[in-house]
């Protein structure tokens, strides 16, 4: 059960950072907003550009990937509550996550019960953190090695540069192993150290 709390503690609590400083007898604890509340942070935040008197041009379009998400897993949360009779927080699905988790574990749950809500939870957490922090794109100025395109088309727009290399703003471990790349004209995808490779060989023939 200690890995549900985990997941729901990851959603609705406060992340705290542990950062060691210099010669190590201090520690500094830097704390972060609960993910579930900087997603709907990032609704209202982009609700209040789209409202705002700014020219046409300068207004941010609503992101609506955040408001779709933040619907989805209120309505999920909201359903778990009402089926764990636990309650629900008008608005505040973290809270009612909280009072859910403490109603739905007074029974007794199977394993594979608790461990497909943990898959829940943990996605969830992977797609805020995805819409907060999206990962880092970079165009390649070269033709495709696969298709030779120099082109791409999206809705009838025709864009050059078709090679993007996508990279995590937080890599786990190695940012060149953990980044990826994509031909936008043929799809074919590649690992960046696979593409680069791959125009190396192009460029010495
Ligand atoms: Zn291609």
């Amino acid at each position: 059960m200690t890995e549900l709390l985990d997941a729901v503690d990851a959603l609705t609590k406060p992340v705290i950072l542990h950062h060691t400083i210099a010669d190590s007898r201090f520690t500094c604890i830097v704390t972060d907003t609960p993910l579930l509340t900087r997603l709907q942070d990032e609704i209202r935040f982009s609700l209040s550009r789209e409202g705002s008197k700014s020219l046409p041009n300068q207004r941010v379009p609503l992101n609506s990937g955040a408001l779709m998400l933040f619907m989805r897993i209120s309505s999920q949360v909201t359903d778990w509550a009402n089926g764990a009779g636990s309650g629900v927080v008008k608005g505040d699905p973290g809270r009612t996550l909280r009072g859910w988790y403490v109603a739905w574990v007074q029974q007794v749950r199977g394993d594979g019960e608790v461990a497909a809500r943990v898959r829940i939870l943990h996605g969830w957490a992977a797609a805020i953190r995805r819409e907060l922090d999206p990962p880092r794109m970079k165009d390649l100025p070269d033709p495709c090695p696969a298709c030779g395109a120099v082109e791409w088309w999206r809705d009838g727009e025709r864009y050059p540069r078709p090679l993007v290399v996508e990279s995590p703003r937080n890599p786990e471990k190695n940012l060149i192993d953990e980044s990826t790349a994509t031909c936008r004209a043929c799809d074919k995808r590649w690992g960046a150290r696979e593409l680069a490779y791959e125009l190396e060989q192009k460029a010495e023939t």
